[in-house]
């Protein structure tokens, strides 16, 4: 291995932890599901516990793999968090001050609601690919 394989050598997968307290000091929303704390991956316990909800975790699971690589392309700790906050407010100031639309128009979000069913992606997805829906938004 080389230095530069080395400096790029990734998780290749998240560490998942069930807490509904982590999510709940964490969340703004009570809806939250789930939640992306490189290198962690929460989840609500229900995800494991309730059987409808167990059906449902792939999908939370991938969503949230999605914003580990997403932190993963950014190597500097917390850069895609403040990114995220950026982006956040700015969708804000554009959508009328509504915070699901602020949210759901986020470029990291876009990347991970658009590519949550596809069990394919991860494997195949490229380093920064919410970049794209970032300049996508800048019309
Ligand atoms: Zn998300």
């Amino acid at each position: 291995m080389n230095i530069k394989e080395k400096h790029y050598t990734y998780m290749k997968l998240p560490i998942i932890i069930y807490s509904d307290k982590i999510i709940k000091y964490t969340s703004l929303s009570k809806k939250t599901a789930g939640k992306s704390i490189y290198p962690f991956i929460i989840l609500k316990e229900r995800y494991k516990t309730d059987p409808i909800y167990i059906l449902r975790a792939p999908k939370v699971i991938r969503h949230e793999t999605i914003h580990f690589h997403q932190h993963q392309d950014l190597i500097i700790p917390f850069l895609m968090a403040i990114l995220y906050g950026i982006d956040y407010i700015f969708k804000l100031f554009t959508n009328n001050f509504d915070p699901y639309i602020a949210y759901h128009e986020n470029a990291f979000e876009r990347e991970a609601f658009e590519n949550q069913y596809d069990t394919e992606y991860i494997k195949t997805r490229k380093k920064f690919s919410w970049f794209k829906y970032f300049l996508r938004n800048l019309k």
